[in-house]
């Protein structure tokens, strides 16, 4: 229990384990094997910069090995601690089940503001993290596959893979050490934008199901639907880009670190990004919207979908009771606590739960180790052979309507989208739009067709404990 009187993260996890765990016929011994974390390294490791020698601390932590390799990112924060490694490794456990992605759940931190370091000097510092790994195989394509998380991104991870491959010149199966790579070093397109692609892909399939939005007190779809952001790092930025330009959202609010941007009519996502970048991450002085100096506040201003995407625990006991979205979905990992799920429950809010919300990412890195392992990208091999398949068949339809007499033309829009073969970003996309319906779909089962199940979150802890144990129990356990 923390000073607030609420949970410490993993202690939220927990507690939401249990809330599902009771409503399951498990052993007590395999409810306590799944809901333990196995084990968290910690290590602490100096680093000569500035003419002097830092000490910096790090973890990597393994929730679950009943599949291998375990997968989970890697974040670069000052708040990083042992118990946020340990809840966000067991919340990838039950992310991998929920979108049968097969691996284990692992995560890993290093305490480090990134922004007080230039390049050159985090590159040192994350070879030297990833070496401490790396020797104890806590980064290894068959045991346990890093990815970007807060504070990381693509560079981070190239630097990772490369430090592998120093180290493990002969392994063929090198570049699957780590996911979330830029494409040029073995990524794979379409991984940068995949977690807030996914939160598109998840709320347009809530959409598709009329009676759950009902229950959210919405109707319609996302057309027009007034949106809240929290954090517009990578995966809020992409999921309100994506929102915003795609399906008609109207993003009224943007929180970051120093306040939030308000807008009635709508923000224009890329403009204000461009400003951040422009301007070290700050929105102050972007001249398009108003700026509000406390940027939490507006997390309970009226808005029909409120995504926090930024960090843990900043929908709490102390603001749960004033958030006035019907609609609350978890891009980020952990941002309502236990006390305050209870609340909002209470209230009527419906939650698209983080361990489904978020999926995106370790989704598409999925692909990304696939492809690693196969050593070829996705496509190259039916790409032109689907094209020629599809001209085949245009041709066939223009000479019998010229032959007829039958005067049919084909839109020059259609026969465009109709004779492109998918490349690798098609085929990534169309993989996770795949991934987040099936998923969902899972999960609402359980909701829909259990008395006892009042809400997404246990459905969906219900849905992956299954799975699991599933695991535990075929292996003899
Ligand atoms: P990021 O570092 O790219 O972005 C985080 C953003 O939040 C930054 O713009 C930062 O300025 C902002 N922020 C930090 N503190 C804030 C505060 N107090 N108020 C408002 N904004 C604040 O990180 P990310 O990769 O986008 O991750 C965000 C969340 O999503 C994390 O919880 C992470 O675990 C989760 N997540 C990320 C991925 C991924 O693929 N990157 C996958 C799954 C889950």
């Amino acid at each position: 229990m923390q000073a607030s009187g609420e949970p410490s993260f993993r202690e939220s996890v927990d507690l939401m384990f249990n809330r599902a765990a009771k409503l399951m016929d498990l052993s007590p011994g395999l409810e306590q094997k799944i809901r333990v974390c196995n084990s968290t390294y910690t290590v602490r490791f100096g680093v000569r910069l500035r003419g002097k020698i830092e000490t910096f601390t790090g973890y990597r932590s393994v929730h679950s090995e009943h599949m291998e390799p375990v997968k989970g990112g890697i974040r670069f924060a000052l708040s990083v601690n042992q118990d946020e490694v340990e809840a966000l490794a067991a919340l990838m456990t039950y992310k991998c089940a929920l979108v049968e992605t097969p691996f284990g759940g692992s995560k890993g931190g290093l305490c480090i503001d990134p922004r007080q370091w230039d390049e050159h000097e985090l590159e040192q510092i994350t070879r030297r993290f990833a070496y401490e790994l790396i020797k104890r195989d806590l980064i290894h394509p068959a045991q346990n596959v890093p990815a970007p998380d807060m504070g990381t991104g693509e560079r981070e991870m190239a630097w990772i893979a490369d430090q592998y491959m120093r180290m493990n010149t002969t392994d063929i199966n090198g570049k699957a050490c780590v996911t979330g790579k830029p494409p040029h070093a073995g990524g794979i397109q379409g991984r940068v934008e995949a977690t807030g692609r996914g939160v598109q892909f998840a709320l347009r399939e809530f959409f598709r199901h009329p009676e759950d939005v009902a229950k959210a007190a919405l109707t319609g779809d996302l057309d027009g639907k007034r949106v809240i952001v929290q954090g517009l790092g990578n995966v809020g930025y992409h999921a309100a880009k994506f929102l915003s330009e795609e399906d008609g959202c109207k993003v009224i609010a943007v929180i970051e670190r120093d306040g939030a941007l308000v807008d009635p009519n709508g923000l224009d996502i890329e403009d204000v990004r461009q400003w951040m970048t422009a301007h070290g991450g700050l929105l102050a002085g972007y001249p398009n919207a108003t700026l509000v100096a406390d940027g939490a506040a507006v997390l309970e201003e009226p808005c029909d979908i409120l995504i926090p995407a930024a960090l843990e625990g900043v929908i709490h006991k102390g603001n749960a009771d004033r958030i006035k979205a019907p609609l609350i979905i978890e891009a980020a990992n952990g941002p309502i606590t236990f006390g305050a799920d209870e609340i909002l429950r209470r209230k009527g809010v419906v939650i698209i739960p983080d361990m489904y919300a978020n999926a995106g990412g370790v989704t598409v890195s999925y692909f990304e180790w696939v492809k690693n392992l196969s050593h070829i990208r996705f496509g190259r091999m039916q790409r032109r052979a689907e094209e020629a398949r599809s001209r085949l068949l245009v041709e066939e339809l223009e000479r019998l309507s010229s032959d007829q007499h039958l005067g049919w033309t084909l839109s020059p829009d259609f026969k465009e989208k109709f004779l492109t073969g998918s490349d690798e970003l098609a085929l990534v996309r169309s993989g996770l739009d795949d991934t987040m319906r099936t998923a969902y779909q899972s999960m609402r089962e359980v909701w829909h067709s259990r008395k006892d199940v009042e809400d997404l979150r246990v459905a969906a802890y219900i849905v992956s404990i299954s799975r699991v144990a599933q695991t535990y129990r075929s292996k003899g356990l």
